[in-house]
């Protein structure tokens, strides 16, 4: 699960990214409303934490315009102020939940997990697919009676390319979604970890290929 956090309160973002972190979220943080909007543009968010009040365009102007753009990603709105005139302001501007600064840890957590949930990504505890199982609370990939530990990144690969098994992922898909929008990596990272799983996937003596299809990316086949 990835989430953009747009704030300009440059210590209550890092908090917030951290807090994001002990979930085993991924996360980006941007700091005023314009990279904001260009950052949720992208797609690849499954909510996005906005502050109302930031540099360039504030929260309202960024949830209208993501509306309008036909990006339905779920959006709770951040506010110090505790006014009925701006809940409803949010609301009509297309954010699906408002939270009053300060809040607690807890109950931001809550509303991210009820957001996602709604939006029809069920929470599950492993995923499968032939002759493998994916557990999503400790990483382990198994087969038959053997299992093995991914790490985050060969994790993040394996679960898009498990829940999406009918896909082809393209390595650019792979890179924003697992490394992130801004990161500086490269088409050859994605390369390395897929060889990385390959091997796994020889380790656990699995029916299961990541095949590539030139020029397109990577989808799961069985042999
Ligand atoms: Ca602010």
């Amino acid at each position: 699960m990835r989430v953009l956090i747009v704030e300009d309160e440059v210590r209550l973002a890092d908090t917030l990214g951290e807090l994001l972190r002990t979930q085993k979220y991924s996360y980006d943080i941007v700091y005023d409303g314009e990279d904001g909007l260009a950052y949720a543009e992208s797609g690849i968010y499954d909510v996005i934490i906005l502050d109302i009040m930031l540099p360039k365009m504030n929260g309202f102007e960024v949830v209208r315009n993501l509306r309008k753009k036909k990006i339905n990603t779920p959006v709770i709105l951040l506010t110090a102020r505790d006014e009925v005139s701006d809940k409803v302001k949010g609301l009509d501007s297309g954010a699906d939940d408002y939270l009053t600064k300060p809040f607690s840890s807890e109950e931001l957590l809550a509303r991210i997990r009820a957001l996602t949930r709604r939006q029809g990504e069920v929470v599950l505890d492993e995923l499968t697919f032939s002759d493998l199982v994916l557990n999503l609370a400790n990483y382990q990939l198994s087969c038959g009676g053997k299992s093995i530990h991914l790490g985050f990144k060969e994790f993040e690969i394996m679960r898009l390319l498990m829940a999406n098994p009918a896909a082809v992922l393209s390595k650019d898909e792979l890179l924003s979604k697992v490394w992130g929008y801004d990161s500086d990596a490269e088409d050859n990272n994605v390369e390395v970890y897929i060889s990385f799983l390959r091997k796994k996937l020889q380790f656990l003596g699995s029916k299961v290929n990541i095949a590539t299809v030139r020029r397109l990316g990577y989808h799961l086949e069985e042999n």
